[in-house]
């Protein structure tokens, strides 16, 4: 903890107490206003443009290089947690509520503090790759019980290995960008043979991202004690998954078409450093993990995570589950550890989802195919509609936030609407 997590700091930008971008977060997302691009942080209901800052000496970097002359992060989160910590500390400083600064200039505020809802939100940064992973216990759990019953709902390598995959990093999409329902090829189980056709059960997957900053060498894992100095930051993922597609063709190589036609992301990416607050226990590993996976406490965080749906006919969103970042088995040190374990180099800009982040009770299970357990139990909204998977015209609302009894680091929100398949 530093000065910029005091709960006593107050910006001259007001906003109310539990609003989700106080002083305390100041994450990073790439923003367009009048044509032009730039880096930004939120601060209450307003965007402060970093790469204008620069442009005008009011930010450094501790090298003197530029870190926000180009629109998007990966040069600034190629830096390393010095540079991070540097950064977001003069930016703390420029928002203070205190004379002789920003507070006092006016003009100076027309030009570096624009309305959120006048600019325009692109992807944060370049994603070079994208990985997924599966690290929910509960998640891997239910979905193992859901296909090969509970008795051999662990893979014999689970307890032992963050399960991963490596996805598509082309197709990840900035929330607020509406898809359509994908079509690909489905086998009905009691068909002999597939056909092409829209999915019939398309979910959502409620993940969160970690966004690699600095990289590594080539034959070089990361240790797991050193991989929070690799972790730029956080941001909310749907890893959007067409069910019955991914039911026929993902063996026995894992997914595929069924999950790379979209994965949505939060447009701020919220850093480790403004989550250091959080910090809390991880799960208990039982067995013990290899020790190249050991880590120690305090390398899980406290985020809650809610999902929600409005369908055409609804009103208002209806929350369909709450669940916690906490919950998850591997942590995410362990995750990019084992990535790199056989000396996979990462690059600034590598995207890696946590897999599903179900908890251990009902409402925080973290995907349609767990919350009506394979359409059997249908989802009761109150509408007076039910939904086994999601219907054409639903819209789903996904928002994130870690808090204490002071303020509240939100994450904003992923809002996607499913239009028909073209
Ligand atoms: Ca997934």
């Amino acid at each position: 903890m530093d000065e910029t997590h005091y709960p006593n700091l107050t910006s001259f930008v007001k906003y109310p107490k539990f609003h989700p971008f106080p002083i305390q977060n100041l994450p990073y997302g790439v923003f367009e206003h009048n044509g032009t691009m730039h880096v930004g942080t939120a601060i209450g209901d307003y965007v402060l443009d970093l790469t204008h800052l620069e442009e005008i000496n009011l930010l450094e970097s501790p090298d003197q290089t530029f870190l926000f002359d180009f629109p998007s992060l990966n040069k600034f989160m190629s830096k390393g947690r010095s540079t991070w910590k540097a950064v977001r500390a003069q930016i703390s400083n420029l928002l203070r509520d205190k004379p002789g600064s920003l507070a006092d200039d006016k003009n100076l505020q027309e030009e570096v503090l624009l309305p959120m809802d006048k600019v325009t939100m692109h992807l944060p940064f370049e994603i070079k790759e994208y990985t997924d992973f599966y690290a929910s216990i509960y998640h891997a759990t239910n979905v193992g019980t859901i296909i090969r019953g509970p008795e051999n709902a662990l893979q014999p390598n689970w307890l032992h290995l963050p399960v991963g995959y490596h996805g598509r990093a082309s197709s990840v999409i900035l929330g607020g960008k509406d898809i359509h329902r994908p079509k690909g090829q489905i086998k009905p189980r009691d068909a002999d043979k597939p056909y092409h056709g829209p999915t019939n059960f398309l979910d959502f997957e409620f993940e969160m991202g970690f966004v690699v900053g600095v990289g590594n060498e080539l034959g070089k894992p990361i240790p797991v004690e050193k991989a929070k100095d690799h972790i730029f930051g956080l941001v909310i993922l749907n890893d959007w998954s067409a069910r019955d597609i991914q039911g026929w063709e993902y063996v026995p190589l894992g997914p595929f078409t069924a999950k790379n036609f979209a994965t949505s992301i939060s447009p701020w990416v919220v850093t480790l450093d403004a989550l250091d607050p959080f910090r809390t226990e991880k799960e208990r590993q039982e067995p013990q993990p290899l020790p190249y996976l050991q880590n120690g406490e305090g390398t899980a965080y406290d985020i809650v995570l809610q999902t929600f749906i409005q369908t055409e006919q609804m009103k208002n969103p209806h929350k369909i589950m709450e669940s916690n970042f906490k919950y998850l088995y591997w942590n995410i040190d362990q995750m990019l550890a084992h990535h790199t374990v056989t000396g996979c180099n990462m690059r600034p800009g590598d995207l890696c989802g946590t897999g599903t982040i179900s908890g251990p009770t009902k409402e925080s299970r973290a995907c349609m195919l767990e919350l009506t357990w394979r359409g059997s139990e249908p989802l009761q909204l109150p509408s007076g509609e039910e939904r086994k998977a999601l219907h054409d015209g639903d819209t789903i609302i996904m928002t994130a936030f870690a808090q204490n009894q002071h303020y509240r680091i939100g994450f904003g929100e992923v809002r996607t609407k499913i239009l028909p398949a073209v």
